[in-house]
């Protein structure tokens, strides 16, 4: 299969060759056929599985053949997106594949003076890529009208719905006509997303694709058991001697965020955090000196990492394990792209114990265990409430509390659905 086969146009194959894409990924090849054929689609797709080319090309294929000029403040595509990150990924998406293609994109996000994003919607746009919140701004201020809008994206539905935008997503389709093309996008499917999309989507095609095996296979996982107040230590230790050439580290907090690059600064390893506190040139900054090799060590809270796309990251460290298995399959997925080794190294405490068990149960393989001098068999052993966070425990027996008065109403709970290709 290649994107020729796929009725890419020329320009569009030309950038992808030039990015270096020999052929398309599963969803690619799923997923573009139907776009170009105008249908609807609810896709199921984690970062990684070439989700973003699945939508941008369709739309800019389509978008190049109406040779219509770009309107001041009325774009023709409209693509949404829970974080800055990800959407400033997503704008840079469509320049990429589209620059052998004549159009007009820009992207919108809070956290950074509104000027200069106004200024660039008023030159006029085709495709205008989005966070919510300044959409909705920018919107009761004029400067925005969806009335054009013919293609109509919302990626990461899932997390959109965890940040609570959920009103926000209603306020944005209700300005949108009555006619337009509608592509979602979730890692995850839940009752509450299939009610969504239910509504808003006009008998849709449904898409799923995992990361493709071959990322994870080439993914070297490993834990450290480990107590709390010796994961400082452990890591200290590991990025001296260990060959870590670009670093992403994963921690629970914004706060244990900052606190671990202090940590590592103290010890002459340049490091730095990104996470919701932090101002949008700051993040910028932070980015683009772990990308050019300047920063060494990137510490991030699950949020946002998302839609950071660097290459090259030779290891993971999962310093807290996260709450949800499906995010330590996001989270290492930042490494091992394209076919490179990775590593991802995962500390666990006692009080994560269940959450390991939990990511082998999801993606059906054992983790590795590292020997190493902090090593905690209270932590490899733990069961029960000692293998789970105080807070996780009370709301999981809250949970099923409430779970079994509701039973006899909805039933067992399905597990979550795993697929390999
Ligand atoms: P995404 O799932 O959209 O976040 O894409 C994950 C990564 O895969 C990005 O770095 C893309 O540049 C890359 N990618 C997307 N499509 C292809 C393809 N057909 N061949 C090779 N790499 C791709």
């Amino acid at each position: 299969m290649s994107f020729g086969n796929l009725n890419i146009i020329d320009p569009l194959c030309r950038a992808l060759a030039k990015e270096g894409y020999t052929a398309p990924t599963p969803i690619q090849t799923l997923a573009i056929p139907h776009l170009l054929n105008g249908k609807d689609l609810m896709g199921i797709a984690q970062t990684g599985t070439g989700k973003t080319a699945a939508f941008v090309l369709p739309i800019l294929q389509k978008i190049s053949e109406q040779h219509k000029s770009a309107l001041p403040g009325v774009p023709r595509a409209l693509i949404i997106a829970p974080t800055r990150e990800l959407a400033a990924q997503i704008d840079q998406s469509f320049a990429t594949y589209g620059q052998f293609l004549r159009f007009r994109h820009t992207v919108v996000f809070g956290g950074v003076r509104q000027g200069p994003q106004v200024k660039m919607l008023s030159q006029g746009v085709d495709v205008l890529v989005a966070t919510p919140g300044r959409l909705l701004d920018l919107m009761n201020q004029g400067y925005i009208m969806l009335r054009g809008v013919e293609f109509f994206v919302l990626d990461e539905i899932d997390r959109m719905l965890d940040m609570g935008f959920i009103k926000d997503m209603r306020r944005i389709v209700s300005a949108l006509p009555q006619k337009h093309q509608s592509l979602f996008f979730s890692a995850t499917l839940s009752r509450e997303i299939g009610e969504f999309a239910e509504k808003l989507l006009t008998d849709p095609v449904r898409i799923e694709a995992t990361p493709q095996a071959s990322t994870l296979e080439c993914i070297k996982q490993s834990v450290f058991f480990v107590d709390q107040n010796n994961k400082y230590p452990l890591l200290q230790g590991l990025i001296r001697d260990e060959d870590m050439e670009r670093v992403l580290i994963f921690s629970r907090t914004k706060h244990r965020a900052d606190k671990i690059a202090e940590a590592l600064n103290k010890n002459r390893i340049n490091a730095d955090a990104i996470h919701g506190n932090k101002s949008q040139n700051q993040r910028t900054k932070a980015m683009h000196d772990f990308k050019s090799g300047r920063l060494r060590v990137l510490v991030a809270t699950d949020i946002a990492a998302r839609g950071i796309d660097v290459d090259d990251i030779s290891h993971v460290i999962n310093f807290d394990l996260p709450n949800e298995p499906e995010s330590y399959v996001h989270r290492i997925g930042r490494t091992g792209r394209a076919g490179a080794d990775g590593k991802a190294y995962s500390f666990c405490a006692a009080d994560e114990r269940n959450m390991l068990r939990g990511i082998e149960r999801l993606t059906r393989t054992k983790v590795g265990i590292m020997e190493h001098q902090y090593h905690s068999e209270t932590a490899k052993m733990a069961v029960g409430a000692a293998a789970e966070s105080a807070t996780s425990y009370r709301a999981r027996a809250t949970a099923r509390g409430s779970r079994q008065e509701s039973a006899h109403k909805s039933g067992p709970r399905k597990p979550y659905p795993v697929r390999r290709r």
